[in-house]
């Protein structure tokens, strides 16, 4: 069973670890247990000249512990979505409830207690350019009254946690993109959130830095273990942190799952498009029957495909070939295009599952 543990200072004092520490390493995650659930949620914005139906009967779980990606296309409703998780945005139709609260049924005051429990980050950081690292991070700290000195001490161990001690009388203006980001995450967690959302947080950091930061977020889910829901448009932020991932198309929930689920073997049109970030443009031949090949060992394709084209006595069409490095594991897959006949369509597919190959039709986006 899962407890939120709050220790008062006179307990951090006997047992003589600090207040920040303590009450963070307390919070043990049970996974699969949803933290977040989001139901029925639709969203519709009305301008004087158009309505946008931004998130469209939206259904999903959040786990308990879990690093949630959100994934799509620009426009396709993330930042919607993700600001419906605390009412930032009211839903139209639905709602969220966090733990056991429903949020359409709260008072704007019960709302604003239950977003102290969840923070935020975002791509452009938003730090207070007159104040130091130090005092940013204070900052909400001040708000819910915490005495000057405590904050300070609080926000010090934050500091270090997200490697930056050596800046706290620094002003952001002074500070790489990379270090702005690591004094918002530490000022996201200064109330002890149990969730943290990150809106693009890494899409303004170059591909070294972005690294280095979802290093430390996966450090803090898993030594804190606050869930974290991640909202991006790159595929690589996914791959390298979520254990889970959604994929919003248009509004509409395309598909989710664990990472390794759609990864391996997306169904969706828009994952498909997404994980092999491919376009419509596929090349075409007179048959119409697509398979797929998975493998997820390190071995290659390349033997097998040209041993089986050769013994059928008859081309493919490589649509894709893809591997990718899931979880450790190396993951490839293959979209073949077969010839017209239908015989030997089904000599390539015995051929291939001979040589111990995951094979399935394919209906794979040609037009
Ligand atoms: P994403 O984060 O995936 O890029 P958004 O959630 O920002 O997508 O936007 C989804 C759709 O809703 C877009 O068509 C956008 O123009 C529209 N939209 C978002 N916010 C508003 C708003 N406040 N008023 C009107 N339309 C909006």
């Amino acid at each position: 069973m899962y407890h939120d543990i709050y220790i008062s200072e006179k307990s951090v004092k006997i047992i003589g670890i600090s207040a920040t520490e303590q009450i963070m390493t307390e919070r043990k995650p049970l996974m699969n247990e949803a933290i977040i659930r989001i139901e029925n949620v639709s969203k519709t914005f009305t301008t004087t000249d158009n309505t946008v139906e931004a998130l469209k009967n939206i259904n999903l779980e959040i786990g308990r512990g879990e690093i949630f990606g959100i994934i799509g296309m620009s426009g396709a409703g993330k930042s919607t979505l993700v600001r419906t998780l605390n009412f930032l945005e009211k839903p139209t139709e639905g709602t969220v409830i966090i733990e056991d609260k429903d949020l359409s049924k709260l008072s704007e005051k019960e709302i604003r207690k239950v977003r102290t429990e969840i923070a935020m980050i975002f791509q452009s950081f938003n730090l207070l350019a007159q104040r130091t690292v130090l005092d940013n991070i204070c900052f909400p700290l001040e708000i819910i009254g915490t005495p000057k000195a405590k904050a300070r001490e609080r926000a010090r161990e934050l500091l270090q946690i997200v490697g930056l001690e050596a800046k706290e009388n620094s002003y952001p203006s002074q500070l790489s993109g990379g270090q702005k980001q690591r004094v918002a995450i530490a000022r996201a967690l200064a109330n002890n959130p149990k969730i943290l959302l990150c809106d693009e947080a890494t899409s303004a950091l170059d591909p070294t830095t972005t690294k280095a930061i979802l290093k430390l977020l996966k450090e803090i889910n898993e030594k804190y273990g606050i869930t974290i829901v991640i909202i991006t448009h790159e595929m690589t932020v996914v791959q390298e942190i979520c254990s889970h991932v959604a994929i919003i198309d248009e509004g509409v929930l395309a598909e989710h799952g664990t990472v390794e689920e759609v990864f391996s073997h997306p169904k969706s049109k828009a994952a498909k498009k997404l994980v092999f970030m491919v376009n419509h443009s596929t090349p075409r031949m007179d048959g119409r029957r697509c398979i797929r090949i998975t493998f997820s060992e390190n071995s290659s394709f390349e033997p097998v495909i040209a041993n089986m084209v050769l013994e059928c006595n008859a081309p493919v069409n490589i649509l894709l070939a893809d591997t990718q490095d899931i979880g450790g594991i190396a993951h490839g897959q293959m979209i073949l295009q077969l010839p017209e006949d239908t015989a030997t369509q089904e000599k390539m597919i015995e051929y291939l599952k001979r040589c111990n190959l995951e094979v399935e039709d394919e209906d794979w986006p040609c037009d």
